[in-house]
Parts: C-alpha cells; structure tokens; sequence
C-alpha cells in the first residue's frame, strides 16, 4: 500500500514538473492596453492574464496611458522580445503599421483585441463584440425610455455623441445606432436641436468625459434655455458621465427638469450606480471574461498552428484586407435588468455597485 501510495505521489510529482516543463515552453504573450482610466480596460488586462497563464503563457501586460507613442514603444519592446503572439487594444488603430510588419518579419502572430487595428496586413486575427449591435442596442434603449416603441410620437429632443474618431469601434456604434435613430429623426419624431450630426461633428476624441462635458455644455448654452433635452446618445459610460455633469450644472435631474434618457457602455461601476440613482438610463454589457476566453483560444490556436474559432469573415475590413474575427454578443443593461445581468452572473459582487 504504501509502495503504492509512493509510486502514485512520484508519478502525480512528475506529471506535475512535465506540466511545469510544458508551461514554461509556452512562452509569453504581450498584451498591450490602452488606459487604466476606465474600468473596462483594467478587467479586460486582469482576465487576459488570468485566462493565458491558466493555459501555461506567461504574460507581459502593459498599459499606455493613452499615449499613442508610449503603446507603439511598448509594442516594439514585445517585438524586440519575440514574444510569441501579440493581442493588441489599440488606442489609435492607425499607427501600428510599422511596427506589425516588424512583428510579421519575426514570425509573431497578432490579434487585435476589441479594436481593430486598421491599415496593416499584419493582423492575423480579430476578438471583439458585435460592435454594431452595440450601438444598435443603445438607441433601443432610448427609444423604449422616450416610449416611441409603445405608441408616443413626441418629437423629442435628442442629442448625439460619438466615440474616438481614431478607434474603429465608434463609427460601428454610431452606424449601429443611427440605424435606429435616423428614421425616427426623418419622421421628426427625434429632433437633433443642434443639427450636429455625423461622426465628424460628434465624435469625442480618447472618449474623454471631460471633453464631452465641455460639448455638451456648450449645446445646452446654445440651443437649450428654453426646451428641454429628452435623450442623448453616448456611446460609453465615461462620456454619460461627463454628459450628466453639464446637465446637473444647469438643473437637470428633479421632478420639474428630468434627467434625459442616456445611453452608455461598458457597465462601469460609477455608472451602475448611477443607473441605480435614475440618472444614466441604460449601458451596454460587454463581458470582458468571455472576450478574454476568446482572445486566449485565439492565441493557442495559433501558437499550436491551429485555426481559431472565428464566427465573422465579412465585416471587419481594415482597409487593407477583412480580418477574421470572432464577435462576442453585447447585452443592454437598464434598471429592470441590471440585477440579474451584473451580479447574478457573478460579474460584481453586490457590495461594488452599493
Ligand atoms: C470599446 C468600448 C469602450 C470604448 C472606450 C471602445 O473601443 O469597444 O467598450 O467603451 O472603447 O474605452
């Protein structure tokens, strides 16, 4: 028995150290973030880490603050390490191309993580949300606050707000959400008082909150002393933050000037909460797990010289070539669900949004 019991202890023991063995012949992932200024991007690093060190890679995360610069030295130094794959959130998607080409000449493979990267041939592979469908989602939850889906005709006051216009995700949010908005808008059932429409009028540049503040200050100032705004589209829960600010700063938010309903993504804490308190309507649910899980098959697939899973070989064209992409489905968040759909699946705990 005990001879038995040793051999058993001696054998787990070596599988133990081949699988050490083996882990450490993985080798190491660069993973390169954006900003550690929202939420979403600490959680995204965090899971990526936790997923491929489960698989036996070792990591090397960084962060760039967003500075563009700064990401493309970051990058160089995991092309000059040769680490093995790359998974790239980009903070402008057009600045990688040279060094991509870099990393193709020493055999690195590169995914583009949430964002695609634009411009390079070098991006073997895309993980990423339905983008479109995001902003598809954020509209039809305005439309179902203001009611236009059970009946009212308004017209309603609306204003529209777009994401960085160097990440290529903000111009599927807005298509996706003007896919909506813009038939109500020719309907005059949605008026935009401001007539700023269009990318190259409402895009906020790093989604920075307090840029988007600064505008919506100006609107309200310029078009809103004697109406009042019912809905704004923001595409991420920084810039509904910023948008708040600006409206509490002239009186939104009591019985008699209500808060409009906002838009958001990303279910950051500050803005659960602030969904909670009735003043941002909704967000969009991306979870960063699932984007993690896919990402890391991605990176063993190639690594081991297999072909990831994809589910999209036609929408995302980054101007040089249609990158193959697997797109994780996003999920509206509001008062009603917000519940079941954050905590119940484990995602916070129910003390982080008290
Ligand atoms: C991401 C969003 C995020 C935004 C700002 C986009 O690329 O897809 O989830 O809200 O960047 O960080």
């Amino acid at each position: 028995m005990t001879r038995f019991i040793t051999a058993a202890v001696l054998a787990l023991g070596i599988t133990a150290l081949g699988a050490t063995a083996q882990a450490q012949d993985k080798g190491t992932i660069g993973i390169a973030m954006p900003t550690k200024s929202s939420a979403r991007w600490i959680a995204d690093g965090d899971n990526m880490v936790k997923v491929l060190q489960a698989k036996g890679y070792k990591t090397d995360l960084q962060y760039a603050d967003n500075d563009i610069p700064n990401q493309l030295a970051q990058v160089e130094n995991m092309v000059t390490k040769k680490e093995k794959v790359l998974v790239i959130a980009a903070i402008d998607g057009t600045t990688l191309s040279d060094v991509l080409a870099q990393a193709a000449k020493a055999g690195i493979k590169v995914i583009s993580y949430d964002r695609l990267i634009v411009g390079s041939p070098n991006v073997d592979y895309y993980a990423t949300f339905d983008n479109f469908q995001v902003g598809v989602l954020q509209a039809q939850t305005l439309v179902h606050g203001l009611g236009l889906d059970a009946g009212k005709t308004g017209p309603f006051n609306i204003e529209l707000f777009g994401g960085s216009a160097d990440d290529n995700n903000a111009f599927f949010f807005y298509d996706g959400a003007m896919s909506v908005l813009k038939p109500l808008i020719d309907a005059g059932k949605l008026v935009v008082q401001s007539k700023q429409m269009g990318m190259d009028k409402v895009a906020t540049l790093r989604w920075d909150a307090a840029t988007a503040q600064a505008r919506m200050d100006n609107i309200l100032s310029a078009f809103y002393t004697r109406r009042h705004v019912d809905a704004v589209l923001s595409p991420y829960d920084g810039i509904s933050i910023g948008v708040i600010s600006a409206l509490k700063g002239v009186g939104y938010g009591s019985a008699s000037q209500p808060m409009p309903y906002i838009s958001g993504q990303d279910a950051e804490i500050p803005s659960v909460k602030s969904i909670i308190a009735h003043e941002q309507y909704s967000t969009i649910f991306k979870d960063t797990r699932e984007l993690a899980k896919v990402a890391a098959n991605m990176v063993d697939a190639v690594v081991s010289g297999g072909k990831p899973e994809i589910n999209d070989t036609k929408t995302y064209n980054n101007k040089v070539k249609i990158v193959p992409s697997y797109l994780l489905k996003p999920v509206a968040v509001d008062l009603s669900n917000w519940k079941a759909t954050l905590i119940d699946s484990g995602y916070y705990t129910a003390a982080q949004v008290q």
